[in-house]
């Protein structure tokens, strides 16, 4: 592995950066409030020895929760994840030791205010209770500003607002700061990073594959994008996303560490060169947004339902929440998201309609089905 030019940061007692160990970390899939399994699962991470764990708060309930799971847990290195809710930072920053805030949710809230004044906001925080942050940028929710400036380049437009907002915490004398650009393509991550420490190779960089599902394609795709990176010397944080019941949580750490090992040991999974070829299922690793607990069983049941059209190249994209679900799969071919008793559903950017938990699968099938018949023809037996 090359060595890693980054500069170094503290997240309370840890360090990251520079000749710093890689640091593994994952994030709690409860609701923030559920006090009782959201502190099963920071058990759950710590047993499996996370570096950090992110809980994500978005309203003044989630930070009362906050506080208690402090109190529960008083040496976890903790990240706060502001999701839509950046005023929160500073009550949140006291019983934290990193915050992330997303750039592209910046755009969307008090519009009176410039992005810089409430990135302002977040540092002025962070930097009175000694906290790190993470500039998370992420595919399906970048500022519509960047987006518009580069409607043919996707990559560029994460890149360009990453090293925006560098500029402006550097402008704020704050140096204390990763970054991150995630995106549910495996090769969309690799260019998005590289290009980012062309420009910024001082800066430390949490890597992940967001969205990227089930286990084990959301493994081999996580992997994929970690050997290169991490081999070149990108990459000074990981996180591995995985669609997993929350009892099984602490595999995300696993699966992290276990690739980081082979890494460092010289041993490269090949991949066939057709792997990216078939049906592509997407699945986030959900949060405290999923509003019903079926959602991963869900996604099971789209892996197994979709099997009889696995050679046929379309995305499908299964999502834990209502908030984020509708953008997050504008790329896929069909796109579902969950809400409390409903599944939501769509082809392309075109919405169809939601229906329950026991007639979501027969719908999707139908509009499989049809893809396949516009796309490809019929549908060629599978000899099962
Ligand atoms: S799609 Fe919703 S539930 Fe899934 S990780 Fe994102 S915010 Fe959480």
């Amino acid at each position: 592995m090359k060595p890693r030019p980054t500069r170094k940061i503290q997240i309370g007692s840890l360090v990251i950066g520079g000749d710093s160990p890689i640091a593994v970390q994952s994030m709690a899939a409860t609701q923030t409030q559920d006090l009782e399994a959201t502190a099963r699962q920071i058990e759950i991470l710590q047993n499996a020895h996370a570096d950090v764990i992110r809980i994500a708060v978005d309203s003044d309930k989630d930070v009362e929760a906050l506080k208690t799971l402090r109190k529960q847990f008083p040496d976890c290195v903790l990240s706060v994840d502001l999701q839509e809710n950046y005023k929160l930072a500073p009550i949140v920053a006291p019983l934290v030791n990193k915050i992330r805030y997303n750039p592209g949710h910046l755009f969307h809230l008090e519009k009176d205010k410039t992005i810089r004044e409430k990135v302002q906001f977040i540092v002025d925080a962070a930097r009175a209770n000694d906290c790190a942050i993470r500039i998370g940028v992420n595919c399906g929710s970048v500022d519509p500003d960047y987006k518009a400036r580069y409607p043919d380049d996707s990559t560029e437009a994460m890149v360009r607002s990453a090293v925006d907002h560098c500029q402006m915490l550097d402008e704020m004398g704050f140096e204390n700061y990763v970054v991150s650009l995630k995106d549910s393509d495996t090769n969309q991550v690799i260019d998005a990073n590289r290009r980012f420490v062309k420009e910024r190779p001082d800066v430390p960089l949490h890597l992940g594959v967001t969205e990227a599902g089930l286990p084990p394609e959301g493994v081999i795709k996580t992997r994929i994008a970690f050997e290169q990176l991490v081999s070149e010397g990108i990459g000074d944080t990981i996180r591995v996303s995985l669609t997993l019941p929350n009892e099984e949580k602490g595999q995300e750490i696993d699966v992290g560490r276990e690739i980081l090992k082979d890494i460092s040991e010289g041993r490269f999974r090949s991949v066939p060169k057709n792997f990216f070829d078939g049906i592509n299922i997407i699945a986030c690793p959900s949060c405290s947004r999923v509003e019903n607990d079926k959602f991963v069983d869900l996604a099971q049941d789209v892996r197994k339902l979709t099997e009889y059209a696995a050679k046929y190249k379309l995305t499908i994209a299964v999502m834990g929440c209502r908030v984020n679900g509708p953008g997050e799969t504008d790329d896929a071919d069909l796109g579902l998201w969950c809400g409390p008793s409903r599944v939501n559903l769509k082809k392309g950017t075109a919405e169809l309609g939601s229906y329950a938990y026991d007639e979501i699968l027969g719908e999707l099938k139908k509009e499989v089905d049809q893809i396949i018949q516009e796309r490809f023809g019929a549908l060629e037996p599978t000899g099962h």
